[in-house]
């Protein structure tokens, strides 16, 4: 006889993915260097949490050779300069590199993520299409000219603004990477990466992926290293003009706190506490998959993650009970084996950080699935899918990210309960709302406190819109047109036809003189 577990384990093999580099470098200037100290810091896989390889720790000293390559190739070279067809080229073939490369990548993303395999190939050609996007986004792209008859002419001048600051978090790194590089470089901005600590793997592919792409030597820099070294100093070079960051409010706190003195540029992607909400009327079965997908794919280590499930109390226990079975049936294990459905979390330090919250949660809520370690998983970052039932907003596993494979539910009688537990997080990235009434629908997300709405849907995009959230969840949006609004000036430039009727300063004097 097969126990849950039995049937729930994936094989617990441990994959190496072969030719893993064993140290990794910055990469400045069209060079691959070490840091100028030689710091270095140690890099661990999370199904053994042994070190894999070194990394140069960048500091101070590395971000100023870094940003001093991208002005450089921001004011002397070729690529703010190219007209977009010719940028669009380059991209296209950066698209194309990264998607003949996703097996490769994939393996190497869930080698260091700890994401499960089939999850990571996503990854990928998702990277490749945010390149294709904006090539051809900046190909389309023009800007308004407005006339006054008889008077003037405006327009409005785009440029580039300098060398952009990305920083980016250890979800779906290289994926989350793309949504930064495409626009910057697309608007023909240089830029130096710091991609994040826990997971600097697969950002090492991209030097390699951008020069045979041709991009100039310059353009794109990465400094690797820590958050509160590579990242600060980043941060406060008065050389990087615009920051994007996405990682956790916290940081971005800081980060704001510490762009004052140079008056940045920022975006802000920041944590998330979404809501899914399921009405009564809801299909319940469309429901339950897309719930159960919107917090454990990705290991729940996603910032959109539909993390707290609102349900209207007629259909509230059966709710729970399906989702839990469900839950309870999701297979845990080796990530690189694809039945694999939730993978290891990336880091030890996050796992007891998420490990905690489940320890918290059985004070907190009703106990419906999971609970902690997989029994079949003795060793790596494994936690089983985690569902409480009956959690009250006041709960911190209501109002705190947990970021990993743990969801709250929470039943609620009335519209106007539900848009009030809805709200009651300090976050706003994403709500997800399930109901077949359509005005019902249209009024919840015309007042859920949401950066982001998905009826009867969990996260699927569309490149067009808007990505951002509100309260804690971050300050201004990309996506589309914004995101090409955030990585360029807009200047405007007047023209004035026929003549132009100036008062006459300083010319008092004269003219009573003259009628003296
Ligand atoms: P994090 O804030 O710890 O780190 C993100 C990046 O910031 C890393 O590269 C890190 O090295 C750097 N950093 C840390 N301290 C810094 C400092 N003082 N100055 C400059 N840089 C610094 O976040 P994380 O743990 O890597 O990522 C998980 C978080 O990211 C979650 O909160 C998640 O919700 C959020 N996230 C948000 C979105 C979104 O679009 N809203 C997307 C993905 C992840």
């Amino acid at each position: 006889m097969t126990t849950p577990a039995d049937t729930a384990a994936a094989g617990s093999r441990h994959f190496v993915p072969e030719d893993l580099p064993t140290h990794l470098q910055h990469y400045i200037g069209g060079r691959t260097v070490d840091s100028i100290g030689g710091k270095t810091f140690e890099v661990l896989d999370p199904v053994s949490n042994r070190t894999y390889a070194t990394a140069a720790a960048g500091q101070a000293e590395d971000v100023d050779a870094a940003v001093a390559a991208a002005r450089e190739a921001f004011l002397h070279g070729p690529w703010p300069r190219m007209k977009p067809r010719e940028r669009a080229r380059v991209l296209n073939r950066i698209a194309d590199a990264v998607e003949a490369q996703e097996s490769r990548l994939a393996e190497l993303e869930t080698f260091d993520t700890g994401l499960p395999i089939t999850q990571a190939k996503g990854q990928a050609l998702r990277a490749a299409e945010n390149f294709r996007f904006f090539a051809d986004l900046i190909v389309a792209q023009f800007d308004d000219a407005m006339k006054v008859p008889g008077s003037q002419i405006n327009y409005v001048n785009r440029k580039p603004i300098g060398v952009a600051g990305l920083i980016t978090p250890w979800n779906t790194p290289f994926m989350l990477e793309s949504w930064k590089l495409a626009p910057a470089l697309a608007t023909g901005n240089t830029v130096v990466l710091k991609p994040a600590e826990f997971t600097p793997l697969s950002a090492s592919l991209w030097a390699r992926i951008f020069e045979d792409a041709g991009l100039p030597a310059g353009v794109f820099n990465l400094v690797n290293g820590l958050g509160e070294e590579a990242g600060d100093a980043l941060v406060k070079h008065p050389g990087v003009p615009l920051i994007s960051f996405t990682g956790e409010t916290t940081t971005g706190q800081t980060i704001f706190r510490n762009a004052a003195e140079n008056l940045k540029g920022l975006s802000m992607e920041l944590g998330g506490k979404s809501p899914c909400i399921v009405f009564a009327d809801a299909d319940l079965d469309a429901a339950i998959d897309s719930a159960l997908f919107g917090v454990f794919s990705l290991n729940g280590e996603r910032c959109t993650a539909g993390s707290r499930i609102l349900v209207e109390r007629p259909v509230y226990d059966a709710f729970c009970e399906a989702y839990a079975a469900r839950a309870r049936a999701i297979v845990v294990g080796d990530p690189h084996d694809p039945r694999t459905e939730v993978g290891a979390l990336v880091h030890p330090v996050h796992f007891d950080k998420v490990a905690s919250y489940v320890e918290l949660g059985k004070t907190e809520g009703r106990l419906l699935a999971g609970g902690g370690r997989p029994d079949h998983l003795p060793e790596g970052n494994y936690i089983a899918p985690t569902v409480f039932a009956d959690v009250s907003p006041d709960a911190r596993i209501f109002q705190e990210e947990i970021f990993g494979p743990v969801v709250t539910i929470t039943p609620f009688d009335t519209d106007a309960e539900a848009l009030e537990l809805a709200n009651n997080t300090r976050y706003g990235l994403a709500a997800y709302v399930w109901t077949r009434d359509l005005a019902r629908a249209h009024t919840f997300s015309q007042n859920v406190e949401a950066g982001m709405v998905w009826l009867n849907s969990h996260n699927v995009r569309d490149l067009r819109t808007p990505f951002g959230g509100v309260k804690s969840s971050g300050l201004g949006h990309e996506g589309g047109y914004r995101s090409i609004d955030f990585y360029t000036d807009q200047q405007a430039v007047h023209i004035t036809l026929g003549t132009v009727h100036t008062p006459k300063f300083g010319s008092i004097a004269a003219s009573a003189a003259n009628e003296g």
